[in-house]
Order: structure tokens, then sequence, then C-alpha cells
């Protein structure tokens, strides 16, 4: 049975790149690696809208996190969590295991957090050093207004720290524009790579906390990372390095106003084959849609978890439900990376398949009918 990811991360990772790191290994302090490096600390910055340095760390997307809550603040700091899904609420649970004191800006899942909210929280805590928020929500499908955000903090000493692990290349970003001092990025995501490799950047704001963070550390450490900087002190993940390199050769051809043009289309499509096949819509607010997932609550009788299941075993779809109280309920539909009109087709020929195998009543191919007729409309 062929196997198809419509998860959001890992994603599927185009021939391209995955042809790009099966090569030899090159060892990490040759003339030829070290080009390549050069090359890939050169790209990745303006992706991230800033003129800083982007770390390459090899680690999952959690790893990147916990770096940087490990290397910017230390035990007793006061921060701020805005948490409305799974990973602001993995936030909470690094600061709290790092001995920080943790005020949460909480909001429901399927809502975005509110800006003002943030800056009551602010000015009722204004002892607080850092401030995390996600960017794209992966868990729900939100998309928090980071930009906003930021701007609470701009003209303050608080270090904001955005999980743009799966918003990144797929909604804007202007690190340095929007005053966010730390940005966090993964391979596994928009980069359309195998996981394995995360990405930090900071801002000067956040080199100052660095600097003042009494917390042990040293593998990912920062001050480490930017004295070996772009190369490290250690073997990095190379055959990733490889493929990143590809990875950015690819975002560059596309461009990254076709990459996200692509990406709203999905999330469009995705929408609307979902409400005709009888889900609802979980994200109410139209701009805070995140493009990376569509996620739609489940028609009456229908089980997610029970529908997933028939979707991998029968048909080698994977997509993901809901976490935590939304199991069994939310479905997600994974399209970041490399995903087209014609994967989001064949994935959604499945989930009515799997349907009809639930004893679903719809009208077979309604969904896949509107798919087509979005990128009809939309352009491919
Ligand atoms: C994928 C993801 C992560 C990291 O997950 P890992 O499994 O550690 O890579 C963190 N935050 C968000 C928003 C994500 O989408």
């Amino acid at each position: 049975m062929k196997l198809r990811l419509a998860t959001p991360g890992p994603t599927e990772v185009p021939q391209r790149l995955l042809l790009a790191g099966a090569r030899e290994i090159i060892h990490h302090r040759s003339t030829e690696m070290e080009q390549l490096i050069h090359e890939i600390s050169g790209a990745l910055p303006p992706l991230f809208g800033t003129s800083s340095p982007v770390y390459t760390i090899a680690s999952s997307g959690t790893g990147a996190m916990e770096a940087a809550v490990a290397g910017c603040f230390s035990a007793g700091d006061e921060v701020l969590v805005v948490s409305n899904g799974y990973f602001g609420e993995r936030f909470q649970a690094i600061c709290t295991s790092y001995g920080l004191v943790v005020h949460v800006v909480e909001s429901d899942w399927g809502t975005s957090a509110d800006p003002e909210r943030v800056a009551a929280a602010y000015r009722e805590h204004p002892e607080i050093k850092g401030a995390f928020v996600v960017y794209s929500e992966t868990s729900t499908g939100a998309l928090n207004d980071v930009e906003a955000i930021g701007r609470i903090f701009r003209d303050t000493d608080v270090v904001v720290v955005v999980d743009a692990i799966s918003g990144l290349l797929v909604h804007p970003l202007e690190m340095d524009a929007w005053g966010l001092d730390v940005v966090l990025a993964a391979s596994h995501k928009g980069f359309m790579l195998p996981p394995g490799l995360a990405f930090v950047a900071l801002s000067d704001k956040a080199w100052t906390a660095v600097e003042r963070s009494t917390g042990p550390n040293y593998y990912w450490s920062f001050k480490r990372l930017r004295q070996f900087y772009p190369m490290s002190s250690s073997s990095p993940a190379v055959s990733l390095l490889l493929a990143l390199h590809e990875s950015l050769k690819m975002l560059d051809e596309e461009g990254m106003e076709a990459f996200r043009r692509r990406h709203a289309v999905l999330g469009k499509a995705a929408e609307r084959g979902l409400l005709k096949l009888g889900f609802s819509t979980f994200v109410q607010a139209p701009n805070r849609r995140s493009h990376v997932i569509t996620s739609a609550l489940a028609p009456e009788g229908i089980d997610t978890g029970q529908l997933l299941k028939t979707l991998s075993t029968s048909y080698g779809v994977t997509m993901t439900g809901g976490q935590a109280h939304l199991k069994g309920k939310l479905i997600r539909v994974g399209h970041v990376g490399a995903a087209d009109a014609l994967d989001l087709s064949g994935i959604f020929g499945a989930l009515e398949m799997a349907l009809l195998d639930l004893g679903h009543t719809f009208t077979p191919g309604s969904g896949v009918g509107e798919i087509i007729r979005t990128f009809h409309e939309e352009g491919r």
C-alpha cells in the first residue's frame, strides 16, 4: 500500500530532497561542507525577516523550544505564556520544569489569543522577563497575532519567544520589524524535510537575556553556537544539511509569495471540502486560520479516532485528530510543505472512502469536487 502523509509535521518529503540527503556523508570540516553551510547561513535569515544569524541545531522542534527557555532565562524568572492549544501548554511545561514562574494568558482552543489580554497581563505582572507565544497553533489550526504581541513588548526588556515551528514560511513573519526576539522553526514543516533539524534566531535583546541567564546548558548553549557559527562545535546532521541546502533552493525557485498563496488555496479548498462532507468549522475567525492545517469538527455520529484508523489501515493515509479534550471530535488535515492540488484531491478521495466505510451518508465525490473547483477558480 502506498503511504501518504497529510500531517502537520512530519510532512511528505519531495524526492529531490530525499535524494539530496541520500549521498555519501561528507566531513563537516571539509571545504565542500563549509561552502554549503555558508550558503545555508546566508539563505536562512531572510526567511525569518532578520539580519541576525539563524542557528541550526540537531533536534526536533521541541528541542529548540527547550533551548530558548534554558538559554535566555533562569530559575525564578517570571514569564508570560500565551496558551491556546497543545503547543502553548508545552511552552508552559518546559518553563515550569526549568523553575520559571509562569503566568498563563489562556484562551479557548480554536480561538486566537487576544493581544489586549496579553497587554493587560503584562500590566498585572510588570516583572516578567519573557513572553512566549505560538504563531501557528498546530493543535487547533489557529493563528496568533505575533505582530501585535511583539508590539506590546517592543520598547521593553521583555524577551518575546515565538514558536514559529509550523507557521514560518507558510505565513509572513518579520522578526526584526515586528520586534520578536527568539524565533523558532523546524525542518519537518514548511521546509519539507525529514524531522531532525531545528532553527533558532536571536535578537540583540535576546542576547542580553542570554548573558544574564544563569541556567546550566552546554550542547544547545547559544554562546557556544555563536562561537562556532556558522560551523558547529560537534558533528552536525550532515544528511539533513545536504537536504536543507536543496530545500532552500526549492523555496527560492517557487518564491515565498507563491509558496504562501499555494498554502492559502490548500486551506481554502480543504475547508470547503470538509464542510461539504458534513464537517463544521473549528477556527471561527477566517483571518486567524493557519494555512498549515485545516481543522474541522466531525459530523454527528463520526468518531475521528475511528475515521483516522480506517484512513491509515485501509488507505495508507495518515491524518491527525484532536489532542486532549478534542480527541475523537476534531480532524486536522495537514497540507504544509510540498502539498499540491493533486495531493489534496487524493487525500480527500481517501477521506470520502473511509467515511463511506463508516456509514456516513453524503454524495461520493462531493468533497473532492470542492477541491477541484477551488483550484480551478483560484488557479493551481
Ligand atoms: C511541530 C510543532 C512543534 C514541535 O514538535 P516536534 O515534534 O518536537 O518537532 C512545536 N510547535 C508547533 C506549533 C509545531 O507545529
